[in-house]
C-alpha cells in the first residue's frame, strides 16, 4: 500500500498515544499510529502494579488502567491504530516503510512523523558474564511478561542482577507468587531504582540487596544451577577472595534500558551519546525537519507521567508544523552537561516555548543547587535513578546565553 498520511506516529505506547491524541485535538484529521505489538499500550499492559498516573491524573493507577484511558480515547477520536505493523525504515524525506500481514508492505509519505518507539532492555550478551548458556536467564521485562501476561513461572529460586526499577518490581512479584528471591545484586554503592521501589519491593519483603557486588559466573549446563557473586572495587572489578556461590535456578537481569534508536539512526537523525536517543529541542523536534521524538525513545524516563507530557509536546508541535506554524528556530542554545550531570533533555533550547528540563545526576548529593546558566534551583537531594525536572519560563530562557552549562552541586549523600 502506498499513500500520503498527515501524521504518522511510530509506537503506540504511552508516548505515541499521547502524541496522537494531542495532534488530533489540535485539528489534524489523519493520524496513524503504527505498532509492532498485537495490542496497543507499549510496555504498560504488562505492568500490573500500581504507581502510574500520580502526577498526570492525581490517581494511583496500574499500568493497564493508565494506558486504557488513552487507548479508549484514541479509538473514540478515530485515530488509525495499525497493530502488528513493524516499521522497517524511515527516510529523511519522511517516508515510513512498514510491513504487516494484512496490508503487506506499506509506504507512507508522512507530512510529519513522531518517533515513540520506547526502549529495550540490555541483554546478557552486553555483560560478558562467564559461564554456560543454560536455560533460566531472563531480562526482568521478559520475566514480567511471562508471569503477568502469559501466567507462567520463570523459575523457583531467583537471583536478580541489577537493581533497576523493573528488577525491583519483579522481586516483589516473584515473592507474591511463591518464588524465592535469594538476592538482588548491584555493583554500584547505591540502588539503581527509585527509593520508593527499594522500600516497597525489597525492604518490605525482606529481600537482601547486595551493593558493591556482581555476578562473576553462571553455573549449570541445561538449566541455571547457581551463580557466583563477588564484591567489586571502586573500578567495578571483582575482588579476589570475596566470591560466594548462591544456588538458584533462574538469573534475572535488570541492568539498564536503552532507547530504541535503529530507525532514528537509519534516517540520519543526530543522536546524543549520553541518552542514546535523538537530540531534541523543547518542541521535541529532532535534527530532521518534520520529525519529532518523545518518551523513552528520547531518554529513559522513570515516570510514565513525564513520558505522556513529552508525547503531548511532540504531538502539539507536529500539528503546528503541519499547519505551517512552526518555522525553523531563529536561535538555538546548546545545553552543556557539566559537573555531576549524566544527561539532559532537551539538548537544545530555542527559547520560543516554555522548557521542561529533564536531567539525571551521576552521584547522589544532598543540599543541592542545580545550576542552569546563571540560574540556581535548590533541591533537598538528588540521586542517579531519580530524574530531576526543572521548568523554565520564557523569561528565564531569554536570560540564557548561547551555551547553557548545567551542573549540580551539593554535599555527598550515602543513599
Ligand atoms: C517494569 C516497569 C515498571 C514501571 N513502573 C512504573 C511506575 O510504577 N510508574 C511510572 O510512572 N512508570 C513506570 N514505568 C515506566 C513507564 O511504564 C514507561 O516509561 C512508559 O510506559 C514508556 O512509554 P513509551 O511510549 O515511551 O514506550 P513503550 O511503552 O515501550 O512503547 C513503545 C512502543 O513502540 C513499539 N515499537 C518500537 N519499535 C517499533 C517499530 N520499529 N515498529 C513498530 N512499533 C515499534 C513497541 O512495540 C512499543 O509498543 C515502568 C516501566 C517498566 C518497564
Amino acid at each position: 500500500m502506498e499513500r500520503e498520511v498527515e501524521l504518522v506516529v511510530v509506537g503506540g505506547g504511552a508516548a505515541g498515544l499521547a502524541a496522537a491524541l494531542r495532534a488530533k485535538k489540535e485539528g489534524i484529521r489523519e493520524v496513524w499510529v503504527l505498532d509492532r505489538n498485537e495490542r496497543p499500550g507499549g510496555i504498560l499492559p504488562q505492568c500490573i502494579h500500581t504507581g502510574f498516573g500520580l502526577h498526570y491524573f492525581g490517581e494511583n493507577l496500574t499500568g493497564p488502567e493508565y494506558i486504557h484511558r488513552f487507548v479508549r480515547k484514541a479509538r473514540e477520536e478515530g485515530i488509525t491504530l495499525k497493530l502488528e505493523t513493524m516499521v522497517l525504515e524511515l527516510t529523511p524525506e519522511r517516508e515510513v516503510r512498514a510491513v504487516n500481514a494484512y496490508d503487506g508492505l506499506l509506504r507512507l509519505r508522512a507530512g510529519a512523523v513522531v518517533l515513540a518507539m520506547g526502549c529495550r532492555e540490555r541483554p546478557r550478551g552486553s555483560l560478558l558474564i562467564p559461564g554456560g548458556r543454560p536455560a533460566g536467564i531472563f531480562t526482568a521485562g521478559t520475566a514480567q511478561r511471562l508471569l503477568d501476561v502469559e501466567g507462567l513461572l520463570p523459575g523457583r529460586e531467583v537471583v536478580i542482577l541489577g537493581s533497576g526499577d523493573v528488577g525491583l518490581i519483579m522481586a516483589r512479584r516473584f515473592v507474591m507468587e511463591g518464588i524465592r528471591v535469594r538476592a538482588v545484586v548491584e555493583q554500584l554503592p547505591y540502588p539503581g531504582g527509585l527509593t520508593r521501589n527499594v522500600v516497597q519491593c525489597l525492604e518490605d519483603f525482606g529481600i537482601p540487596l547486595l551493593l558493591r557486588s556482581t555476578v562473576t559466573y553462571i553455573h549449570g549446563r541445561e538449566r541455571v544451577e547457581g551463580v557466583t557473586v563477588a564484591e567489586v572495587d571502586e573500578g567495578g572489578r571483582p575482588v579476589p577472595g570475596t566470591e560466594k556461590r548462591i544456588p538458584c535456578d533462574t538469573l534475572i537481569l535488570s541492568v539498564g534500558l536503552i532507547p530504541e534508536n535503529e530507525l532514528s539512526e537509519g534516517a540520519g537523525i543526530r543522536l546524543d551519546e549520553r541518552t542514546g536517543g535523538p537530540v531534541v529541542d523543547e518542541f521535541m523536534r529532532t535534527s530532521l525537519e518534520g520529525i519529532f521524538a518523545c518518551g523513552n525513545a528520547v531518554t529513559v524516563f522513570d515516570l510514565v507521567d513525564h513520558v505522556t507530557l513529552t508525547g503531548e509536546r511532540a504531538g502539539e508541535a507536529a500539528a503546528r508544523y503541519l499547519r505551517g506554524e512552526l518555522p525553523p528556530p531563529r536561535r538555538v542554545r546548546e545545553v552543556e552537561p557539566g559537573e555531576n550531570v549524566r544527561l539532559v533533555v532537551p539538548q537544545r533550547i530555542t527559547g520560543e516555548g516554555p522548557v521542561s528540563l529533564y536531567l539525571r545526576v551521576s552521584r547522589p548529593l544532598r543540599e543541592v543547587r542545580v545550576k542552569v546558566g546563571e540560574r540556581s534551583f535548590p533541591r533537598k537531594a538528588v540521586r542517579p535513578p531519580e530524574m530531576v525536572v526543572l521548568r523554565l519560563g520564557r523569561e528565564e530562557v531569554e536570560g540564557l546565553g548561547e551555551k547553557v552549562p548545567v551542573r549540580v552541586e551539593g554535599l555527598p549523600l550515602e543513599r
